[in-house]
C-alpha cells in the first residue's frame, strides 16, 4: 500500500501519539509488507524508539524483512539506468535545491534529532550544518570530476570518464542521525548512483522528515531509498544481489563482518567500525586550551562520536592541567536547550548501564575516580531518561578495561606516562585508529607525534580532529576496513569506476606505435 504521510507522521509525533514510521521507496512512503499498525509494541514487525530524555515513545520503527529490501533495491536499480544517463550538471541542480531545503527546515530537523537522538539543540544543529557541507561538496562534483584528457600520440586522445557504480546500500549508526547519511548519500546520488538507505532503528525519525525534502527538491522517484529495521535488515540489504557497493557506519565488529561478507561475494564495501582516540598532553602545552578542549571533546554530544576522546595520556604528573579538565567537566549540566555548557542523555539504558560499569570496573582495580558521573542526578521529572554524566577516571594500570575498550560514553580515561616514546606506544597498541591528538607548543614535538601515530586523523592542539570538505574523513586499522575513506576525494573514488578512452578520428600522416 503506498501512502505519503510523512510530514503528517512528523507532525503527529512532534504534536500528539507516536505513530508508527513507513519505508521511503519510489519517491513515497510504504508501509511494510506485512504491516500491522494494531502490532506495533512487542512484535517482529516494529521496534519502539523511544525518547532518551524522558524514556517516552516516540514512534514505532518497522523491521524491513526480504520483500521489503528486495522491492527497494529493485526500484533503486531501475532507475539508475535515467539518473546515471544525466548530466552531472543536472544532478547538481537537484541538489543545490536539497541544500536550500535543510536550511530552511533546519530548526525542524534540529527538534528531530534533540526528540530522538537526545543530544543538545546546538549540537543537532551543527549536525545539521556538518551534514550540509556535505552536500555543498556535491553541488561541486561536476567542477570536481573532471578527469583527465590528453593528446598521447599526435591525432590520438586519451580520457578518463568517470561512471556511476549502480545501487549503493549504505547503513548507518545511531550518533549522527543526519550526518552521517549526508557522507554518503550526496556523493552517492551525485555520481549518478541511485541508494537504499538504512538509518539506525534508535533514530529513524529524522530521515523519514528527510525524505519528503528529497521528493521535494526534484530527486526521481527510486533514485534515493529508505528501508528501515536493525541487523536482520541491513545484512539483507548488504548482501543483496542487486546492490553493487556497499558502505557502513558502526562498531568494529558489525563492520568486518560486513566488510569480509559483502566482499566475499564481490561487492565493493566501505566499512566503518569504532574508535578509541588518544589525546596527549605535552609538559609545554597550554593549560587553558588543552582543558577546555578535552572536556568538549569527551563530553560533546554526550561522549557519542567517533572522535571523541577517550583516553588522555600526560607526560609526566601534570596536576595543574588535570584540576582544570576536573573543574571545567564539574560546571556542566543536564540539558538539552541551545547554550554551550550542556550535556544531552545517552541514546539508551544500556549504555548507561555499559558506561558506568567501565567506571566501576576501573575503581575495582585501584583508579581513582576524579569526577563521577555515575552519582550525577537526572533532572527533575526526566528521571525515566538515559542521563549519564560525566566521568574521569585517573588509572593506576594499563591493564583497566576502560583503556582499552571502546567506551562511547561521556567518561575519559586519564593516564600518565614517563615519555613522548610511551605515550606512542600505549596509543599504537590500541586496535583502534580514527583520531589522535597531541597538546604542545613546539612544532617539532607536534611533528614527531603527527609522524608516530597509528590513527588516520590527527590533530595538534584539536581535539575532534574531524577533516572538513575538500579533505575526506576516514581512520585506520579496525577503525576502517577497506581501502578508501568515506568523504572527499576518497568517496568519488569509491563510489565510482573510471574508464579509459582512447580516440582517434583522422588517419595520422605519419603512422607511429598507436595507429
Ligand atoms: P552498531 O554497529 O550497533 O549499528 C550500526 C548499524 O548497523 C545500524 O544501522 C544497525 O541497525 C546495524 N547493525 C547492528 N548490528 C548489526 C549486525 N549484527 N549485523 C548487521 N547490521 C547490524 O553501531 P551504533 O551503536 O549504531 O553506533 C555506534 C558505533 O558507531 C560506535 O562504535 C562508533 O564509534 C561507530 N561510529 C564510527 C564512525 C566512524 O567514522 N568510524 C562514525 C560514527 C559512529
Amino acid at each position: 500500500m503506498e501512502t505519503d504521510k510523512s510530514h503528517r507522521f512528523s507532525q503527529l509525533i512532534l504534536c500528539t501519539a507516536p505513530a508508527p514510521l513507513e519505508n521511503f521507496v519510489g519517491g513515497v512512503h510504504v508501509a511494510t509488507a506485512d504491516w500491522d499498525s494494531s502490532q506495533v509494541e512487542n512484535s517482529d514487525k516494529f521496534i519502539t524508539v523511544t525518547n532518551p530524555a524522558n524514556g517516552d515513545v516516540v514512534t514505532y520503527c518497522p523491521i524491513s524483512k526480504q520483500a521489503d529490501v528486495d522491492h527497494a533495491v529493485k526500484v533503486a536499480a531501475e532507475a539508475f539506468g535515467g539518473w546515471s544517463a544525466r548530466t552531472m550538471k543536472d544532478r547538481a541542480q537537484i541538489m543545490i535545491r536539497f541544500h536550500q531545503l535543510i536550511v530552511k527546515h533546519r530548526d525542524e530537523l534540529a527538534d528531530l534529532i534533540v526528540r530522538e537522538h537526545g543530544k543538545t539543540k546546538t549540537e543537532a544543529l551543527g549536525e545539521i550544518d556538518k551534514g550540509n557541507e556535505t552536500i555543498e561538496y556535491a553541488i561541486s562534483l561536476p567542477q570536481l570530476t573532471q578527469g583527465k584528457i590528453a593528446e598521447v600520440a599526435r591525432g590520438i586522445t586519451c580520457q578518463d570518464s568517470r561512471r556511476p557504480l549502480g545501487v549503493v546500500a549504505s547503513i548507518v549508526p545511531f550518533n549522527f542521525p543526519f550526518m552521517v547519511p549526508m557522507w554518503t548519500l550526496p556523493l552517492v546520488v551525485g555520481l549518478g548512483n541511485t541508494i537504499v538507505l538504512k538509518p539506525s532503528e534508535k533514530v529513524p525519525l529524522t530521515m523519514n522528515r528527510v525524505a519528503a525534502l528529497f521528493r521535494e527538491a526534484g530527486f526521481p522517484p527510486g533514485v534515493i531509498n529508505i528501508v528501515n529495521g536493525a541487523a536482520d535488515t541491513a545484512n539483507l540489504l548488504s548482501s543483496h544481489p542487486g546492490v553493487r557497493a556497499v558502505t557502513f557506519v558502526g562498531t568494529s565488529h558489525v563492520a568486518e563482518l560486513i566488510y569480509k561478507k559483502g566482499t566475499s561475494i564481490g561487492k565493493r564495501v566501505l566499512a566503518l567500525g569504532g574508535a578509541k582516540n588518544h589525546l596527549v598532553a605535552n609538559p609545554d602545552c597550554n593549560i587553558e586550551m588543552t582543558a577546555q578542549d578535552v572536556v568538549n571533546s569527551f563530553t560533546g554530544c554526550s561522549g557519542q562520536r567517533c572522535m571523541a576522546a577517550s583516553v588522555l595520556l600526560t607526560i609526566g604528573p601534570q596536576p595543574k592541567l588535570i584540576a582544570e579538565i576536573v573543574k571545567r567537566s564539574k560546571s556542566l549540566v543536564f540539558g538539552q536547550d541551545a547554550g554551550a555548557g550542556k550535556m544531552g542523555p545517552v541514546i539508551d539504558a544500556a549504555s548507561v548501564k555499559r558506561i558506568n560499569a567501565y567506571v566501576t570496573e576501573s575503581e575495582w582495580q585501584g583508579a581513582e575516580i576524579l569526577l563521577d558521573g555515575r552519582k550525577m542526578p537526572a533532572p527533575v521529572g526526566l528521571e525515566n531518561g538515559y542521563w549519564c554524566g560525566p566521568s574521569i577516571v585517573l588509572h593506576k594500570k594499563k591493564s583497566d578495561k576502560m583503556l582499552r575498550e571502546e567506551v562511547f560514553g561521556p567518561a575519559l580515561s586519564i593516564l600518565e606516562v614517563a615519555s613522548k616514546e610511551e605515550a606512542i606506544e600505549f596509543e599504537n597498541a590500541n586496535p583502534y585508529g580514527n583520531a589522535a591528538c597531541i597538546y604542545t607548543q613546539d612544532p617539532w614535538t607536534a611533528d614527531w607525534f603527527t609522524k608516530n601515530f597509528s590513527a588516520g586523523m590527527l590533530g595538534v592542539n584539536i581535539g575532534v580532529p574531524v577533516p572538513r570538505e575538500p579533505f575526506s574523513f576516514g581512520g585506520i586499522n579496525r577503525s576502517r576496513f577497506g581501502d578508501s575513506d568515506i568523504t572527499g576525494e576518497g568517496a568519488i573514488n569509491f563510489f565510482t569506476w573510471t574508464k579509459k578512452i582512447t580516440t582517434k578520428w583522422a588517419v595520422p600522416v605519419d603512422s607511429n606505435w598507436m595507429s
